[in-house]
């Protein structure tokens, strides 16, 4: 296991009567500066920067950064959250770097997928297939790393979306392999 530990801290990022926002960052006693590339051609939608070197990547609401000797993430409603959000970075970090020698590590800092251009290319039935109430949905998830492309039935099943299938295609598996 790489990390086994990790100190934790904890500050408030943001406060006033709307908002009361956490900020976390687990300090750690290894340097994790070789598994960046690994999180890099993992996480689809991160971006890698050799200068830190840095992988900064985005987790549902929090934006996250793995640095060689520490992990953040912010946007963190509660203490619980935190540690629960950083407890879960780290086991992602620690699965990577097991498999390491399946995954081909990845210094390219990746131009980020835009929602609305791949919006763009799908169908715009809202039809739900991929479990999403609307294209944009799925858009915005697609964006982020966390749906596939061909979990939408109609881009892949109908040939009238052929064009836009083989433009998907070109944003996403050119830029960014599927593993
Ligand atoms: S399956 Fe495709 S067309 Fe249907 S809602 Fe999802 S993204 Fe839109």
């Amino acid at each position: 296991m790489l990390i086994e530990s990790y100190n934790l801290e904890i500050e408030v990022a943001d406060h006033s009567a709307e908002v009361f926002e956490y900020e976390a960052i687990a300090h750690l006693p290894v340097d994790i500066r070789e598994a960046l590339p690994y999180l890099n051609a993992t996480f689809k939608n991160g971006t890698y920067f050799t200068d830190g070197p840095v992988f900064s990547w985005r987790l549902d609401d929090h934006k996250v950064g793995f640095w060689h000797d520490r992990i953040a993430a912010d946007h963190l409603d509660t203490r619980e959250q935190a540690k629960e959000v950083i407890d879960h970075l780290v086991k992602l970090v620690n699965d990577v770097w097991a498999r390491r020698s399946e995954i081909e590590p990845d210094t390219v800092t990746h131009e980020n997928l835009q929602p609305l251009e791949l919006y763009r290319l799908l169908p715009k039935t809202n039809c739900k297939v991929c479990g999403e109430n609307t294209c944009f949905n799925f858009a915005l998830k697609l964006a982020a790393g966390m749906v596939e492309f061909q979990q939408c039935g109609p881009i892949l099943g109908d040939a009238k979306y052929g064009d836009q299938l083989k433009q998907l295609e070109s944003l996403i598996v050119l830029k960014r392999p599927l593993l």
